[in-house]
């Protein structure tokens, strides 16, 4: 809007400048004229300046009046008839990416703020050059201005920030009242494909990792295929040995590939949210006497603090949310061992009769993690100390998982950790609406 009154008053501000400028030689002569006369012919300097100002107010009001002549376009030189300007400026505004009207010699005729958002420096009037210095972007403007053909250009940015854009170059052919007062113009417009990129880098980044992962385990079984069936062929210690690794590498890689389908399940479905009511006590109950025989090999005693007068009771699908409290428990157990304890507390916030949510922590009493790896633990294959989580079984794909479930749960998991002394992770969730409250908004 500002730049738009800006523009008009330039145009005012301009018109009238041209006008003066174009009319200043015959005010030269009337000038010289009139001061010849006072000069040479005796003429009074008083009706020699009151003729001088008849001559030009009348030349100036003829300029003003004649059409066409101060029609000149608000982009400057006389490059097209208002109208033309006017398509011009409607035409690039629609536009939501970044737009650029260009003459063929690539000078801006017109731009919009998205356009501006991305090229602080850009101006009417100047080439595009000194405000984008993308050589290929550049040469395909001056060849659309003299082909007429469209070309696409992709370019990355490394300033301000790393951003990957796609240039599209298309002649515009703005027509005139008359087939001389048509304009060829070059519309410049700019896609951002950073997020596209982004994507890319991060499927391409998860395909590399699964491969990864899979190889691994994939490539000891071959070597005791070979193993078994040449040098350890007739001896049977080293077979039943050789075997209990293989019957774990297979397990390994049957976890990965579960975890890995899981994981593209729940993204298939993330915008579902579940909503079939779900007894969070019972279930974490449940889960973690599933997980006695780990604790009790583990030697960790787990305790379920649950002072709720009433069940905890959430929408949800029951089987991922078993999932993430497996998930849960079972890394306390396994990362946390070495302090024997692990916790796990079930409250409503607030406490009073309003609570929303329902908070459920598992705390362990183990090695803690260290600040910098919590941000990233939800990642996929994230892990602090991998051949650790290897030797525990793990995929690297657990709390991503549990991220996961808990987004379309609109839930949430807040980890907390201080090195040394034990980490906690806890799971929100918001509780389902009790009858009587369900009855009154109905
Ligand atoms: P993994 O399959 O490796 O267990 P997860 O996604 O479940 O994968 O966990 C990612 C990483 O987070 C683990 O490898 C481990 O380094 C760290 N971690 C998870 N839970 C705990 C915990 N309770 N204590 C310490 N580290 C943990």
């Amino acid at each position: 809007m500002a730049v738009q009154e800006r523009r008009n008053e330039d145009f005012v501000a301009g018109g009238a400048l041209r006008r003066f400028v174009r009319v200043r030689p015959v005010l030269l002569v009337a000038g010289v004229l009139f001061a010849g006369l006072v000069q040479f012919a005796g003429l009074a300097p008083i009706p020699a300046l009151t003729g001088f100002a008849v001559i030009a107010l009348a030349v100036l009001v003829r300029e003003a009046a004649m059409p066409g002549v101060d029609e000149t376009s608000i982009y400057g030189e006389r490059t097209m008839p208002l109208l033309a300007d006017r398509m011009v400026d409607a035409i690039i505004a629609g536009l939501s990416d970044p737009a650029f009207a260009l003459a063929p010699d690539s000078q801006v005729v017109a731009f919009n703020a998205s356009a501006q958002q991305i090229l602080p420096g850009i101006s009417r009037g100047e080439p595009i050059s000194f405000a984008l210095r993308v050589p290929d972007v550049l040469e395909a403007i001056r060849a659309v201005g003299a082909t007429r053909n469209v070309r696409r250009v992709e370019f990355f940015e490394r300033v301000p920030t790393d951003r990957w854009w796609e240039a599209t170059i298309a002649p515009l052919l703005l027509p005139g009242e008359s087939p001389n007062q048509a304009r060829n113009l070059v519309l410049l417009t700019l896609r951002d494909l950073t997020p596209l990129r982004l994507v890319e880098a991060m499927r391409s980044d998860f395909v590399a990792n699964a491969s990864h992962e899979l190889r691994t385990p994939l490539a000891s079984l071959s070597g005791f295929i070979e193993t078994l069936q040449g040098p350890a062929r007739n001896d049977a210690p080293a077979r039943d040995r050789f075997l209990a690794i293989m019957k774990e590498q297979a397990t390994r890689m049957a976890r990965l590939i579960d975890d890995l389908l899981s994981l593209s399940r729940i993204e298939q479905k993330a915008h579902i949210h579940p909503d079939n009511a779900v007894d969070l006590g019972a279930l974490v109950r449940q889960v973690a006497d599933g997980l006695s025989p780990l604790a009790h090999e583990r030697e960790v005693e787990v305790k379920i603090i649950n002072n709720q007068p009433s069940s905890l009771r959430v929408p949800g699908d029951r089987d991922e949310l078993i999932r993430v409290f497996e998930n849960l428990i079972e890394n306390a157990l396994k990362y946390g061992a070495p302090g024997r304890r692990v916790d796990i507390t079930l409250v409503r916030e607030p406490s009073n009769d309003e609570a929303r949510e329902a908070v459920v922590s598992v705390r362990d009493y183990g090695p803690g993690i260290a600040p910098e790896h919590l941000p990233r633990l939800t990642e996929r294959f994230y892990r602090v100390d991998i051949s650790e989580s290897r030797a525990q079984g793990g995929t690297g794909l657990g709390l991503a998982l549990v991220k996961h479930i808990l987004n379309r749960h609109r839930g949430r998991l807040m980890i907390e950790s201080t090195p040394g002394a034990g980490a906690t992770f806890s799971v929100r969730l918001p509780l389902l609406a009790t009858p009587a409250l369900t009855s009154i908004s109905d």
